[in-house]
Parts: C-alpha cells; sequence; structure tokens
C-alpha cells in the first residue's frame, strides 16, 4: 500500500488539467511582472483597482503603527480589536443591515454561515454553479444536500417541496466562472413561498454592481427579509483580505456562538481592518470607478462580438470567453502570453467538462487603449489557431 501521487499527477498533466503558479513580482494591477516577464493582465478579481491604492496602503501602515502587525488571539478571546469592530460597523451600514460579521477568509465565511444554520434534519439547496466554498460547506453541514439547475427557480421550487427541516437556499450573487447575475428576485420569492432562507455570497458584485457599490441585493432593491444572510468578501473589490456575513442581531449573535471557522481561528490583522475601512469609503463614494468599468465592459463585448467570439451572458467585469476544450483553451492562454497579454484559461473541475474557457476580468484600473490591445491580442491569436492544425 503506498500513495501513488506520482500516476495521480501524470494523469493530471495528460489531461490537460495540470495546475500551476504563475509567480507575480509586481504588486496587483494592470502592468504586471510574472515570472520575469512584464505582462498587461486581465485576470485578478480586484475589480475597482483598490489593491494597490496609496491611500489603502497609507492605512495599513498608520494601522500597524497603532496596533501592531497580529491580530494575537481569536474574537472571543482577546483578538477582536477596535478597528475589526469600526469595519463590522462599517460593513453593516454598506449592506443596510442591523450587524456584519468579520471573516479571515470568505472560504471560512461560507463553512462558518452554512454549518452554524443547518445540519441533521435540516437541508441545503444550492445552485450547481456555485463557488466551491459553498458546495463544500454543504456538505461539511451534514443536511441533506441537493443541487438545483443553475439559476432555474422552478428547479429550485421543485427541491422545496420534498426540503425537510431548517432549509438553506444558497446561491452566488454573481457567478464567479460565468459573469451572469442569479435570479435574486425569483429565488427569494420561492424561498419565502416555502419558509426557507435565502444565503447569497456576493464576492463578486460588493464593488461593481448597485448605485454605492452595495452588490446584488441593491441593484436588485432587495432587503432583509428577502435575503437574510448576506456574504461579502474582502479580496476582490476591496482589494485587501477577509469577508462579511451581514444579517439581523439573531443571526450574528448566532454565528458568534456557533461558527466553528469564525470561533477557532486567529483574527486578522487588525492593521488590515484599518486598511479595508480605507478601501471601503473609496468603494462606496468614487463612482468613476464603476462608470469607468461599465465603459470597459461595453467596449470588450462590443470589439469581441466583431471578432465572433463567444461570450457569456454577463454585463460584469467577468467576461469569460467560452472555448470548450481544455487543451485549446490553454494553448490560447500560451499564445496570448507570448504577446505579452495574460488571460487564465479556466478549466474543470473549476468549471464543467467540456466548458473550458478564458476568464478575462475588467478592472477600473484599465484603460481603454489596453482593452484595445487585448481585442487586437484576442483576433489575432483566434485566427492563428484556427490555421493550425488541431490539437488533441
Ligand atoms: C473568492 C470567492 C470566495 C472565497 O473568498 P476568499 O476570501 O478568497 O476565501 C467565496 N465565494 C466566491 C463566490 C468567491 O468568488
Amino acid at each position: 500500500m503506498s500513495f501513488d501521487l506520482a500516476a495521480r499527477l501524470a494523469a493530471r498533466r495528460a489531461e490537460n488539467l495540470y495546475r500551476q503558479r504563475p509567480l507575480l513580482e509586481s504588486p496587483q494591477g494592470p502592468q504586471v511582472v510574472v515570472d520575469g516577464q512584464p505582462l498587461l493582465a486581465f485576470c485578478n478579481n480586484d475589480y475597482l483597482g483598490l489593491a494597490n491604492h496609496p491611500q489603502v496602503i497609507e492605512a495599513w501602515r498608520a494601522g500597524a503603527e497603532r496596533w501592531g502587525v497580529g491580530g494575537g488571539a481569536s474574537h472571543l478571546v482577546i483578538g477582536h480589536s477596535g478597528p475589526h469592530h469600526a469595519l463590522e460597523e462599517a460593513l453593516a451600514d454598506l449592506t443596510g443591515r442591523p450587524r456584519a460579521l468579520l471573516f479571515t477568509t470568505g472560504y471560512m465565511a461560507n463553512l462558518g454561515a452554512v454549518t452554524a444554520l443547518v445540519g441533521q434534519g435540516d437541508t441545503v439547496l444550492e445552485d450547481r454553479l456555485n463557488h466551491a466554498s459553498l458546495l463544500d460547506a454543504g456538505l461539511l453541514s451534514g443536511a441533506r444536500f441537493n443541487r438545483y439547475l443553475h439559476n432555474d427557480a422552478v428547479s429550485l421550487g421543485k427541491r422545496l417541496e420534498k426540503a425537510t427541516g431548517n432549509t438553506l437556499v444558497v446561491t452566488d450573487g454573481v457567478f464567479s466562472m460565468d459573469g451572469d447575475l442569479a435570479d435574486l428576485p425569483a429565488l427569494a420569492r420561492e424561498a419565502k413561498a416555502k419558509g426557507a432562507w435565502l444565503m447569497v455570497d456576493d464576492a463578486h458584485g460588493f464593488g461593481p454592481l448597485g448605485a454605492n457599490g452595495g452588490g446584488i441585493v441593491e441593484h436588485f432593491g432587495l432587503n432583509q427579509e428577502d435575503v437574510p444572510v448576506l456574504v461579502g468578501t474582502l479580496g476582490k473589490a476591496f482589494g485587501t483580505a477577509g469577508a462579511f456575513v451581514a444579517g439581523s442581531e439573531e443571526l450574528i449573535e448566532s454565528l458568534i456562538q456557533f461558527a466553528r471557522p469564525y470561533i477557532y481561528t486567529t483574527s486578522q490583522p487588525p492593521a488590515l481592518a484599518c486598511a479595508t475601512l480605507r478601501s471601503l469609503q473609496l468603494l462606496r463614494t468614487e463612482h468613476w470607478r464603476r462608470e469607468h468599468l461599465q465603459t470597459l465592459i461595453r467596449q470588450f463585448r462590443q470589439g469581441a462580438e466583431q471578432i465572433g467570439l463567444e461570450l457569456m451572458d454577463s454585463f460584469t467585469p467577468i467576461q469569460p470567453i467560452m472555448i470548450g476544450d481544455a487543451g485549446r483553451a490553454v494553448r490560447l492562454s500560451q499564445m496570448l502570453r507570448e504577446r505579452g497579454l495574460m488571460v487564465t484559461a479556466i478549466r474543470p473541475p473549476t468549471v464543467p467538462a467540456g466548458s473550458a474557457r478564458l476568464r478575462v476580468t475588467l478592472t477600473a484600473a484599465h484603460s481603454e487603449a489596453q482593452v484595445q490591445l487585448l481585442l487586437e491580442g484576442l483576433a489575432d491569436c483566434f485566427a492563428q489557431l484556427s490555421s493550425e492544425p488541431s490539437h488533441a
């Protein structure tokens, strides 16, 4: 008996599914240095261009001088400091909910919320394209776990008929690999009609969506009765790190009591919360970032359609180009990189088999000239690929 890791790795390579980590040798932004090569990148989730913002960096520096570096303990012991508390209040204000609870990562916020709310004898229903952290949370909870068809309220309704115990319906707000929006008004109606709770993970909606960056819930004008459990992450448009769950007093107090990934971990560095407080202010007030992003999204979609690329149903900064075959997606990504452009190929199991894609993301830090360069590179690479003999 032994672990045959070499065989597993070889099989993954043979399927064109082998993963490698590009080494970033610069701050995040449109112009990066990766593995020693300067590149124009369209693959980070820093949608508003705040990850390397001088004011956010300054808030971090000042925060470290005042509060030190380490969180030092878990929130329930002595790790819950002033900046964490102030950030929770600011996030509650952003979301229009009574309370918000800060988590160390989005993955942990999702594990914590789902496992604290449902367990054996309960039901958790998830969109089949939900983020891995939500699917893992559902499985870990011990509740009856079922997936409904992507963004399909009718499919959800059928499963709700058979649900037992406390029932939690869980969906991404903006689907992270597709860029489309959950049909929240319809999902909320179904859930409410059956006495279920709707939980939305809006990792990619906070910042770009909503008049003040309040995400998909602000976009659709929904309230806490429609969406009792609202999750956001801070590593995307906020440009920092961490996550939060927003909701009622009772929800947040329950998470403090029962969410193990909240209780049994060290709080994030307080200076990080200082940085996020600053980026939150920029996210809410600098509307030009959202407006510029929308201009770039329109420009990209128009240009890509002229080239004949297969886009997805998205008006968010996530603009995937559907390819299908994983090998072809990797080849295109390599060809773009040879031209100085970085766009990630996304392959199974991150996306369903046969739906490999190039995941283009646009940010407020990009210029129209840079999007034009991307479009020209895509046109050339697609033309070159279709003239090459096909790949296995
Ligand atoms: C990125 C992401 C997460 C995980 O958040 P982290 O803070 O990076 O752990 C959770 N849900 C969705 C939809 C995401 O895109």
